[in-house]
């Protein structure tokens, strides 16, 4: 299958998904933003995909995103892997969305840089709702404490909340952890903190988008879908 097929089955798929969630979540603001993952995919093969219409992509690492920086232009760059507070600056210089902000330290970090660079971050909270010990991510009951925080820090602006969803061979057992995170997404919402733009819940990937998108995500972060099996070089 091409990258121009597999955009086209995804596309359908998540126009599927989109209209069954439509009559339960109608506070969600925006139609799904596909975020293309692009870890381990070379420029060639990024460059098809945005020529089949994406917009947006989604880097693990910022050293691998800054190698490919240059020769993508016009394209939405999204932070999806974990961040290391002495990467901060090399990722403000790139990326137009951090969904792995999972501390206070890193955020009050990205702040300091944001402000150096007179620029104001974009970033979502990520959230492990399943508790796994392999995943990076805050528990839901930190959520609202570190969202206080960050909406207090001038050059930073907090968008949503992202999640990693465990893997199951059975789709269907993702469904809970989806729904906890739109009920988390819309209490943060609802908290209303200033400052604030409560816009994006980011969730599922090539396996689960479907049922993250009928339970209210709007960001989808698929690459094995759109490329092929990864390739580790
Ligand atoms: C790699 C990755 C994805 C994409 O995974 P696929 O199964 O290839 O779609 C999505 N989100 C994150 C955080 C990832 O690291």
């Amino acid at each position: 299958m091409s990258i121009q097929d597999n955009l086209e089955q995804i596309r359908k798929n998540i126009g599927v998904a989109f209209a069954k969630r439509k009559a339960k979540h109608l506070l969600m603001p925006a139609d799904v933003k596909l975020l293309a993952v692009t870890k381990n995919q070379d420029v060639t093969s990024i460059q098809e995909a945005i020529r089949q219409g994406i917009t947006a992509i989604g880097e693990n690492r910022v050293q691998e995103a800054h190698q490919k920086y240059q020769q993508l232009t016009n394209i939405e760059w999204h932070l999806i892997g974990h961040l290391q507070t002495n990467k901060v600056k090399q990722a403000l210089q790139i990326f137009d969305l951090i969904h792995s902000v999972d501390s206070e330290r890193l955020s009050v970090e990205i702040n300091r840089i944001a402000e150096n660079m007179n620029k104001l971050q974009d970033v979502l909270i990520q959230v492990n709702v399943a508790g796994e010990e392999s995943k990076y991510g805050i528990t839901p009951q930190e959520v609202i404490p570190l969202a206080k925080l960050i909406s207090n820090l001038a050059n930073v602006r907090l968008c949503g909340l992202m999640t990693i969803a465990p893997y199951y061979e059975d789709v269907e057992q993702v469904r809970p952890i989806c729904k906890e995170m739109y009920r988390l997404f819309r209490e943060l919402r609802e908290y209303g903190l200033p400052r604030t733009r409560i816009e994006w819940l980011s969730m599922g990937m090539t396996n689960d988008y479907s049922v993250a998108i009928e339970e209210g995500a709007n960001i989808v972060r698929i690459g094995t879908g759109i490329f092929g099996k990864r390739e580790y070089k």
